[in-house]
């Protein structure tokens, strides 16, 4: 069994080394055996750690060998995205403006993943600043999907889908402001967990949209996801927006059944632009869970779902105006000092640190903020965000979960949608009302479109996650997509 160790899942290998039947050490060398084997292929990785990776599976061991403070992910190789920030390991946010960006500070989730035994095997590739669908946005260069490398892995958290589903590493971090954990993970035939807003600490979390930012599990299978969560939830004093709300035990939770849920399916989710093969899937694998017992509410709605993305784009954006006008050459990052004067030196800086599409959206946000126009855009669309919010709360009165699909389209063809950015932005209409609303919803396999991956999306109460893994589970354990591989 030796050589597929990298196949296994979080808690299959969390099995093995708690009784000891392999080490981390071996684990992690296979892995990263695997992850040397594939990246050439892929470009998942921005950074490789290999040497950590394998001191921290020897203090993973030692602490197997005690049996003290052991974790389900005690000496797990796992890869995190390269927005959150790691102690002494660059951190470039797939932007030149960090090319060079060591931090002096590990995220909270990073802390967290340390104590509860984290082995890091690299950084994993990203849309820069987690601004993207496609991972084409990296500085470093496009991800190429695992099922068909002329095809996207999806974005932002690009790197971190392809990586876990080429088995590069067990479990990976995304972070999901309007999709990016979720869409990916449906792309490239995984399971990707946005958590509720204040759940997760954003502390460390380079930021994009404050309001919306989230950091989540991308994973093999559900149960995965549970045990990432857990090590990775609760509130954190360095997080102001990170909720006291208490942790539940999920792993304890998964159990496969859905008899008398309550399920609504929005059909605006169903219409127009869902393609084929997405609908098929996501229809047969509702009717499965309807099969099981669930209770399923074909003509759900919520009415303002058209208004969403226009909604995201303007309050997204906005953010980030804000937020990255930290990078003005001064401070940390790329620094232009050719100019002749400090206003020069600023303005090259973000001229060259910059990729296009951060700029479109910096452009974008100064203008929706600007005097005159902030009455127009930004507050229309926080009243827009009143509706959506009041929308999803009274559908989960009448039903515990919506399901949706995750993209509209499998994944697309490299370039395809580069040069025309709304078509981009498209890819997120479904993704986005959740981080808009701030509810939890994972991406799990339910088939294949083309021979392409497709994700059904589980939308759930704030602080429900325990339901949206559930009823994953409940839909995983029936289906068994889990046990088909791309082919590399
Ligand atoms: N694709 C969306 C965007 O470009 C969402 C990105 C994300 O969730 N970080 O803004």
């Amino acid at each position: 069994m030796g050589d597929d160790l990298f196949r296994l899942t979080v808690h299959e290998a969390a099995h093995l080394l708690a009784r000891r039947e392999v080490s981390s050490r071996e684990l992690t060398a296979a892995v990263l055996d695997r992850l040397q084997g594939v990246e050439g292929q892929l470009n998942a990785f921005v950074t490789l750690t290999p040497e950590l990776a394998l001191e921290q599976a020897r203090q993973a061991d030692e602490r197997l060998a005690r049996g003290e403070d052991v974790t389900p992910l005690t000496g797990i190789p796992a890869a995190i995205k390269d927005v959150i920030c790691t102690l002494g390991v660059r951190t470039t946010c797939g932007s030149r403006m960090l090319e060079n960006f060591v931090p002096p500070y590990d995220a909270t989730v990073i802390v967290r993943l340390k104590r509860a035994g984290l082995v890091m095997v690299g950084k994993t590739n990203m849309d820069e600043f987690a601004m993207g669908s496609s991972g084409e946005n990296s500085y470093f260069g496009p991800t190429r999907n695992p099922w068909d490398r002329e095809r996207v892995p999806g974005g932002s958290s690009s790197g971190s889908a392809a990586a876990v589903a080429a088995d590069a590493c067990l479990y990976a971090l995304g972070s999901d402001t309007g999709g990016s954990i979720r869409q990916p993970a449906a792309l490239c035939g995984i399971v990707g967990l946005k958590p509720t807003y204040g759940r997760v600490s954003r502390y460390g979390l380079v930021a994009f949209a404050s309001s919306l930012d989230q950091i989540g599990p991308m994973t093999k299978d559900v149960t995965d996801a549970a045990l990432v969560l857990q090590a990775i939830a609760g509130h954190d004093p360095n997080d102001s927006t990170s909720a006291p709300v208490e942790v539940p035990d999920y792993a304890a939770g998964l159990v496969p059944d859905v008899k008398g849920l309550r399920i609504g399916v929005p059909r605006e989710y169903m219409g127009e632009g869902v393609e084929e093969g997405v609908r098929q899937a996501v229809t047969d694998a509702i009717e499965r869970l309807a099969e099981m017992g669930a209770e399923v509410d074909w003509e759900a709605s919520l009415p303002s779902t058209p208004y969403a993305l226009a909604c995201y784009y303007i309050i997204a954006p906005s953010e980030a105006s804000a937020n990255l006008a930290r990078y003005d050459g001064v401070k940390y990052g790329y620094s232009y000092t050719e100019g002749a004067s400090m206003w020069e030196n600023m303005e090259r800086t973000r001229q060259f640190g910059f990729g296009a599409e951060v700029k479109r959206r910096i452009m974008l946000g100064t203008y929706a903020l600007s005097a005159g126009y902030y009455d127009a855009y930004y507050l229309k669309a926080q009243k827009v965000r009143t509706l959506i919010r009041r929308e999803f709360e009274s559908a989960f009165q009448r039903y515990d979960v919506l399901l949706t699909p995750v993209s509209p389209t499998p994944a697309f063809r490299l370039g395809e949608k580069l040069e025309d950015p709304l078509q981009m932005y498209l890819s997120d209409v479904f993704t986005i009302p959740v981080n808009i609303a701030g509810l939890p919803a994972i991406s799990v396999p339910c088939g294949f479109s083309q021979g392409l991956p497709v994700g059904l999306q589980v939308i759930g109460r704030p602080f429900d996650e325990a339901t949206v893994l559930r009823v994953a589970y409940a839909y995983e354990q029936a289906a068994g997509w889990r046990h088909r591989r791309p082919p590399l």
